[in-house]
């Protein structure tokens, strides 16, 4: 296990280690990938789940639209042709 001096704060560290105990600095080559995947991916889920939620507000509020018209309609024609 041989040691590397850490890039950022020149102290030794192990080369297994993926960030600096001494200061966090990322010394995996590929964390920073790793955590920019992760960021990403969370940004897609929220914003999958953003675009389904508004899709369900807006199936809602469609339906609403639709029964509120068709009770006014009913109503007016009930009311056009005497039918109670
Ligand atoms: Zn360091």
């Amino acid at each position: 296990m041989p040691l590397i001096a850490c890039p950022e704060c020149s102290k030794p560290v192990s080369d297994q280690a993926i960030i600096c105990p001494n200061c966090g600095y990322p010394l995996h080559p590929n964390i920073k990938i790793f955590a920019l995947k992760a960021v990403k991916s969370i940004t897609e889920v929220s914003k999958n789940l953003f675009s389904c939620l508004f899709s369900m507000i807006l199936l809602v509020v469609s339906i609403a639209i639709l029964t509120f018209f068709s009770i006014l309609a009913f109503k007016y024609f009930a009311v056009k042709y005497s039918l109670f």
